[in-house]
C-alpha cells in the first residue's frame, strides 16, 4: 500500500490545484513543459474493415483511415519535426515531447511492425521522451503488451483506451463493437507492467442518466487507470451522427449540466489518477455541436470555479483505497479471433512502406 503522505501523485494537492492535471504532473517529472506531437501512422481499425463491424464508431471520422487512405501519410520522421518545429513556435521553453499515435487503432498490426514504427518515434529525436498510443479495448493482444513492457523499460509509455462508458447500451449506440468485458479483460492484462494506462470517456450518451455516469466514473476508479480523458459527446460533419444531430434526433448536453458533470465525475476518482483532459472538441469548419466546447479556457475556468464554490476536489468522493499495483489476477488474452487473425495476415503499415525502412 502506497502511503499517502510520501506519495508523488498527490503533490498537486499542496499546488493549489483541484485536480490532478495533466500539464502540472508532466512538469514535476521532466522539469518543464511537455508537449504532445500527433502522429498518423497509416493504421486502420477492427471496427472500420469488418474485423468486427464496419462504419466505425458514430461520432469517428474514419474516412481518413479507410483502406483507400485520402491522404498520403508523410514518413513519421517528417510528422515529428514538423509537429516540434510547430510547437516550438507557440512555445519558447519546452522540455520535451511526447509521439502521440492518435487517429484509428494504433495497435492493429503484426507486433515487429508495431516495435519498428514506435522505436522509429522514440529514436527520432532526443527530446521525444515517450509515447502515447490511442487503441481499442480489444485490439491489445498480450504480444502487443509485452513490447510496451519493453518499451517502457526506457521510456515514458502511456496506452489510451477508448472505454468510452461501462454501458452496453451507450456503447451499442456508438457502435463500438466491443463490450466492457473486453476493456476489463483489457486493463488487468495491462496493469502493472511499467506502461500507463489512460481511460477514454464520453460524458453525454443519449440515453445516459447522470446515475449511469457516476457509475462510469465509479467504474474507472475500480479498474485502476492511471490517467483519465473526459469528453463532452460532440459531433462533426460526414460522421454517422452528424445526420441525427442536424435532424435534432440526438442533442448534445448543456454547458452548465457538462460542468456539474464533470466536477461530480472527477469528485468520485482517486486523488493520485492523472486527469488529461476535461473536454473534447474539434476544428470549427467540422464541428455541429456543441459549440460551447470550442471555449476550452471558458470551460476550464467554470469547471475550476465549480470545485471551488462546492470546497471539493478530486477524489474528494472517493471511496477506495489508493490503487498500488495489480490486485486482480491477469486473466486469460480475450481478443477476438477475427482481430487475430487481421493482425497475423495485415501488411506493413502505409507509413512504413512510405519509409522503404530507411529509419
Ligand atoms: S474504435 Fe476508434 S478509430 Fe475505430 S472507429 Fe471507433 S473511434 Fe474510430
Amino acid at each position: 500500500m502506497t502511503n499517502p503522505e510520501s506519495d508523488d501523485r498527490l503533490a498537486w494537492k499542496g499546488e493549489g490545484l483541484p485536480f490532478n492535471a495533466f500539464g502540472a504532473s508532466l512538469r514535476r517529472r521532466f522539469g518543464g513543459r511537455i508537449q504532445r506531437v500527433s502522429i498518423d501512422a497509416g493504421f486502420t481499425c477492427p471496427n472500420v474493415d469488418g474485423a468486427v463491424a464496419r462504419g466505425g464508431c458514430n461520432f469517428c471520422d474514419n474516412r481518413s483511415f479507410s483502406p483507400s487512405r485520402r491522404v498520403r501519410l508523410k514518413r513519421v520522421s517528417e510528422q515529428l519535426t514538423a509537429g516540434i518545429e510547430s510547437v516550438r513556435r507557440r512555445y519558447k521553453q519546452v522540455a520535451g515531447f511526447l509521439a502521440y499515435f492518435q487517429p484509428a487503432t494504433n495497435t492493429y498490426a503484426p507486433v515487429d511492425q508495431l516495435e519498428e514504427v514506435f522505436r522509429l518515434a522514440l529514436a527520432q529525436h532526443p527530446e521525444i521522451v515517450g509515447l502515447a498510443i490511442g487503441t481499442r479495448p480489444d485490439c491489445v493482444p498480450d504480444s502487443v503488451l509485452e513490447l510496451l513492457e519493453a518499451l517502457a523499460q526506457d521510456h515514458d509509455v502511456s496506452l489510451e483506451f477508448g472505454m468510452q462508458t461501462m454501458h452496453q447500451p451507450g456503447l451499442d449506440w456508438m457502435n463500438r463493437a466491443h463490450t466492457h468485458e473486453h476493456m476489463i479483460n483489457a486493463i488487468d492484462r495491462s496493469r502493472g507492467r511499467g506502461f500507463e494506462c489512460c481511460a477514454h470517456i464520453i460524458l453525454g450518451i443519449p440515453g445516459e442518466t447522470h446515475a449511469m455516469m457516476m457509475q462510469t466514473a465509479d467504474e474507472v476508479a475500480r479498474l485502476g487507470f492511471d490517467a483519465i480523458k473526459l469528453h463532452n459527446l460532440y459531433a462533426v460533419e460526414g460522421t454517422p451522427m452528424a445526420r441525427d444531430v442536424h435532424s435534432g434526433a440526438v442533442t448534445m448536453m448543456g454547458q452548465r449540466e457538462y460542468v456539474r458533470t464533470v466536477v461530480d465525475f472527477l469528485q468520485r476518482l482517486p486523488p493520485t489518477m492523472v486527469v488529461e483532459r476535461i473536454s473534447g472538441d474539434a476544428p470549427p469548419k467540422y464541428l455541429i455541436a456543441p459549440q460551447w466546447c470550442l471555449k476550452k479556457s471558458v470551460l476550464k475556468r467554470e469547471i475550476e470555479q465549480e470545485f471551488a464554490d462546492r470546497e471539493t476536489c478530486q477524489g474528494s468522493d472517493y471511496r477506495g483505497t489508493l490503487p498500488t499495483v495489480d490486485d486482480r489476477p491477469r486473466p486469460i488474452d480475450n481478443t477476438p479471433a477475427t482481430i487475430r487473425a487481421q493482425i497475423d495476415v495485415r501488411g506493413r503499415l502505409p507509413v512504413l512502406k512510405i519509409e522503404g525502412h530507411t529509419v
